[in-house]
C-alpha cells in the first residue's frame, strides 16, 4: 500500500528562492551574494539562522506592508485636496454666476464687476487644478 507521503519540510527543501540576512531581499539559490546589498549570503541551517530568516521575512512583509499603506494615505491626500480645490472652484463659479444673473435684473455694474471678478477666481482654480496633473 503507497501512500502518498506527506513532507512536513517541504517549504525548506523547495526554497526557489534564498533570503539574504542582512536586508531579506530572496535571492536565486546559485546567488553567493546578496542581489541587493552585495552581503555574502551562507546557507547555514541552524536554528539561530531560521529564526534571523522568520525574522526577515516578517519585516520584509512589514516594510511591503507600510509602504503600501504610505501610498494609500498619499492618493487619499491628493483626492481630498483635488476634492477641496473643486469644491472651491464651483462655489466661486456659482457665485460668479448668481452675481451674473442679478446683475442682469437690477442693472447694477457692481453685480456685474464682482460677477466678472469670481468668475475669474474660479476659472484660475479650476485651470490650476487640473493643469497641475
Ligand atoms: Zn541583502
Amino acid at each position: 500500500m503507497d501512500k502518498p507521503k506527506k513532507e512536513p519540510i517541504a517549504l525548506r527543501h523547495r526554497q526557489d528562492h534564498k533570503l539574504c540576512l542582512n536586508c531579506g531581499f530572496p535571492n536565486r539559490p546559485s546567488d553567493t551574494h546578496c542581489m541587493f546589498c552585495h552581503t555574502s549570503i551562507v546557507d547555514d541551517r541552524g536554528l539561530l539562522s531560521w529564526f534571523r530568516q522568520a525574522y526577515y521575512v516578517l519585516r520584509w512583509r512589514w516594510q511591503l506592508k507600510q509602504k503600501r499603506e504610505h501610498l494609500d494615505h498619499n492618493r487619499q491626500k491628493k483626492f481630498f485636496r483635488f476634492f477641496g480645490y473643486f469644491l472651491i472652484g464651483l462655489m466661486l463659479t456659482l457665485a460668479g454666476g448668481y452675481f451674473f444673473y442679478t446683475s442682469l435684473t437690477d442693472h447694477s455694474f457692481f453685480n456685474a464687476l464682482i460677477a466678472v471678478l469670481l468668475l475669474l477666481y474660479g476659472f484660475v482654480t479650476f485651470k490650476s487644478l487640473f493643469s497641475s496633473k
